[in-house]
């Protein structure tokens, strides 16, 4: 009867997950999704330890270590999630997506016993587990690294795409050998499994560029997905399959949807490997010899400009995260508008170091949700608009992406702001975005560029509207 309930149980928290996933679709709903999700796991998870019975009729057990690790997982949680910055929830994202893969890997490691050679589908479930499991969990671990600013450098190995394959293939002909033949010490081969797979991780994320990580963490986030709901099998546990499936399932479409946005297919992501990455000032700006005109303004002139247009677009980027000014900028906002100005946010999908995270930070200052704009409805309404505000944005504008078929961006789609009247750029010095690259449009004959860390530009911007 106890297992009538535990599935009953589990139905709600998967309910709950879906609602809870459709509701994170959009800002004005995701908080309350996010709750609801984390209700259902909590449910989940309860029901798991007071109903699971296994087929001897016996519970779960060890109750001291499994509330050991649930206090020490939910007080490193909090914490996390209490002081992560914004400008951290990617690499935050990333150490999460590698712990579910770990988690995945250790049970693929416990749940191996000799006596599943033999039987097919459980033991192949055990070893795909445990290598998509690794493998997601080494690569989320670079992928931090990188994000975090702890490895600067995309390293490409010579014949790293051979390398890459090579070993992808060896990992899935051990993985079928040990499926077909009774290994005798099969042990020691799945700890080769496993350092392979480790390996695979590493050499899969480290030659990726800076401009295509958003795609590899979307794409390890559905591998942490997919592992889990291979472990689900392993258990026969159905709130861990379909968990793992929306997880899944929900990472590959957010995966297609970052690549369309880039203009790129997934495979050459994986194997281009393009943009020198790893942090801002990879370069300088306009650095091809020719001498280039770089027109300078203030915030007083900018203030004015602005305050008497009728139509002003800002485009936010990863240094308005950095300056963490999208307060002041939201008070920019409204002080334009009491005086007239139509003002909106162009949204651009990868802008910043994660997907939405211009949404996210916008949402935190309170910005009407009607404001953010995206890149396919801005684009047509720049030739009609006054003046642009770039706010630490970079690679999002560059127009080498339209316009230089040599640029490793070339294709991308971006936002198209050089169509505008009139552009004012807010960055602190010439230096190139992450994916390193030169941006002709500091030097564009539309362009003014407004020196300063984001949050001091604009406090002084408001500052000069508040004297007019
Ligand atoms: P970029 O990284 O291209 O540019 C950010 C700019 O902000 C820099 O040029 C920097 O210039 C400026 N900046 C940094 N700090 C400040 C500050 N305190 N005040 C003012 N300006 C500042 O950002 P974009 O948002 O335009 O593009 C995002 C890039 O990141 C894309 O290449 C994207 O592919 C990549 N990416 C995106 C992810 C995602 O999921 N969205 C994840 C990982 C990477 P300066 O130093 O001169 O101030």
């Amino acid at each position: 009867m106890t297992g009538h309930y535990l599935e009953i149980a589990y139905l709600i928290a998967v309910v709950l997950f879906m609602m809870g996933l459709k509701k994170l679709g959009h800002p004005q709903t995701a908080r309350t999704g996010n709750m609801q999700a984390g209700i259902g796991m909590g449910i989940a998870i309860i029901a798991t330890l007071l109903l699971y019975k296994n087929s001897d009729g016996a519970g779960i057990g060890n109750y001291a270590w499994i509330a050991g690790g649930i206090l020490i997982g939910c007080i490193v949680g909090w914490f996390a999630a209490k002081k992560v910055a914004m400008t951290a929830m990617p690499q935050m994202v990333s150490l999460f997506n590698g712990m579910g893969g770990a988690c995945s890997a250790f049970i693929g490691l416990v749940e191996f016993g000799p006596a599943m050679s033999g039987s097919l589908l459980p033991y192949a479930t055990v070893l795909s587990c445990l290598v998509v499991g690794t493998l997601t969990f080494s690569g989320s671990m670079i992928a931090f690294a990188k994000l975090n600013g702890n490895l600067n450098k995309d390293i490409r190995l010579p014949f790293y795409n051979i390398l890459n394959t090579l070993i992808m293939i060896t990992l899935a002909g051990l993985t079928v050998c040990l499926l077909l033949h009774n290994i005798e010490d099969a042990r020691m081969w799945i700890y080769i499994l496993f350092g392979l797979s480790l390996v695979y991780g590493i050499l899969f994320v480290i030659p990726i560029g800076g401009a295509d990580m958003p795609v590899v963490i979307s794409l390890l986030n559905s591998l942490s997905g997919i592992a889990a709901a291979l472990a689900g099998f392993i258990y026969g546990n159905n709130v861990m399959i379909i968990g793992g499936i929306l997880v899944g399932a929900s990472g590959t479409i957010l995966t297609i949807a970052m690549c369309e946005g880039m203009n790129r297919p997934l495979t050459n992501v994986i194997f281009g490997a393009f943009g020198a990455g790893g942090g801002d000032g990879g370069g300088a700006a306009g650095t091809d010899g020719a001498t280039k005109i770089v027109r300078e303004t203030n915030a007083s002139d900018a203030a004015v400009m602005m305050n008497y247009s009728q139509s002003v677009v800002m485009v936010p980027g990863y240094g308005l995260a950095v300056a963490q000014a999208q307060h002041i900028m939201a008070e920019f906002q409204h002080m334009l508008e009491a005086n007239g100005v139509d003002v909106k946010y162009a949204i651009h999908p990868v802008a910043g170091r994660m997907p939405g995270h211009m949404n996210v930070l916008l949402a935190e200052a309170n910005v009407e949700y009607d404001k953010l704009v995206e890149m396919d409805d801005i684009n047509p309404k720049f030739p009609t608009t006054d003046v642009v505000l770039i706010v630490g944005a970079n690679d999002v504008v560059n127009p080498a992406a339209n316009t230089d078929p040599d640029s490793p961006i070339y294709g991308m789609p971006i936002l198209e702001v050089e169509q505008a009247a009139k552009i004012i750029i807010v960055k602190r010095s010439m230096s190139a975005g992450y994916a390193g690259i030169d941006n002709e449009l500091f030097f564009h004959e539309k362009t003014s560029m407004l020196f300063g860390d984001a949050k001091k530009v604009i406090t002084d911007l408001v500052s000069e509207l508040k004297n007019m």
